[in-house]
């Protein structure tokens, strides 16, 4: 977390340890930085506040942690490199981030390849195809999710799902209060301060399987992305795809149906836009286009924080 108060007077004069006594979302290096921040301050700290309350509730997140997947891990029996290696994915394409041998830094990062949208697993570990199904209830853990999808509980997919099954999650929490999700087909969601999850944007293809018939934008808005990928805009038409060379999410011409559900032949659009910087600093240009349904941030020292701003956008 950065100064809220910063750029305000004079030169922040350390790390941002203090919180704000009543919200608690935001934090600065001093007290003259959170005096000079408050007349700014003052209104979203309300929201914040009713926010905040929610918070217990968001630090139950089933899709957090990644146990059913990898148990093995989890009890020490294996590390995350063998675990890896084991399933001919250490190293690889959007695992690349999933062990300590790590990715290289970001700003030298060749991306283009990151775009081959594929998973490195054979067709029956991974959500290569639309679901066979539609979704018949709230999904509430992995074991519920891997079912859904026919997939193996020994799967590794978790590692990478969980971004877009927290997204999935924080909407269905955040819809608990208004119905508005179920009742509009456009979902447009702010995601703030992405980090690894840049090399593996295509696991946020499975979005297009978990809100089928539905057009879901989000803007990643973090300081990792690198400036020369400022502003741009990512397409994703479906699922990864699997390695299986004779299998139908390989063949062109079904690429377009890859993310249509078998059942209820809807498909789904997901645009992903990248935004180097900070959320303040960048909101007021993002909201004029884009104003979002849903605020969230993985990667916040609080687990997440979405915040359903109430908006017209749907009504
Ligand atoms: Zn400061
Ligand atoms: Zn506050
Ligand atoms: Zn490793
Ligand atoms: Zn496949």
């Amino acid at each position: 977390m950065e100064c809220a108060g910063k750029g305000r007077g004079s030169r922040c004069i350390g790390w941002p340890t203090r919180r704000c006594g009543r919200c608690g979302a935001v934090a600065y290096c001093s007290v003259s930085h959170q005096l000079l921040h408050w007349k700014d301050h003052r209104e979203e700290c309300k929201r914040l506040e009713q926010q905040m309350k929610r918070i217990d509730v968001l630090n139950d997140f089933p899709f957090t942690f990644t146990q059913e997947a990898t148990l093995e891990i989890l009890e020490k029996k294996e590390t995350r490199c063998s675990f890896l290696s084991k399933r001919g994915i250490h190293g690889v394409g959007m695992w690349m981030c999933e062990c300590r041998c790590g990715p290289p830094p970001l700003t030298s990062f060749d991306f283009s390849r990151l775009m081959d949208d594929v998973w490195d697993l054979s067709s029956d570990l991974c959500p290569s195809h639309g679901p066979l199904s539609s979704i018949s209830k709230h999904l509430k853990s992995w074991k519920d999710y891997y079912e859904w999808r026919c997939i193996p509980l020994h799967s590794p997919v978790a590692l990478l799902l969980h971004w877009p099954l927290t997204v999935y999650h924080a909407t269905q929490i955040a819809s608990v209060r208004s119905l508005t999700v179920e009742s509009c087909n456009k979902l447009c969601i702010h995601y703030l301060g992405p980090e690894k999850e840049l090399l593996q944007l295509s696991a946020f293809g499975e979005l297009c399987a978990l809100f089928n018939g539905m057009q879901v934008h989000i803007e990643l808005i973090g300081p990792a992305i690198p400036q020369d990928r400022d502003g741009e805009k990512i397409d994703l038409r479906g699922c990864a795809r699997c390695l299986d060379a004779d299998c139908i999410c390989r063949s062109s011409s079904s690429s377009e149906n890859v993310n249509k559900i078998a059942v209820t032949g809807k498909s789904s659009a997901l645009t992903l836009q990248l935004h180097r910087g900070f959320y303040h600093d960048r909101f007021q240009d993002l909201k004029e286009d884009s104003f979002p349904q849903l605020v969230i941030a993985p990667n916040a020292g609080i687990a997440a924080y979405p915040s359903w701003i109430p908006t017209l956008v749907c009504l």
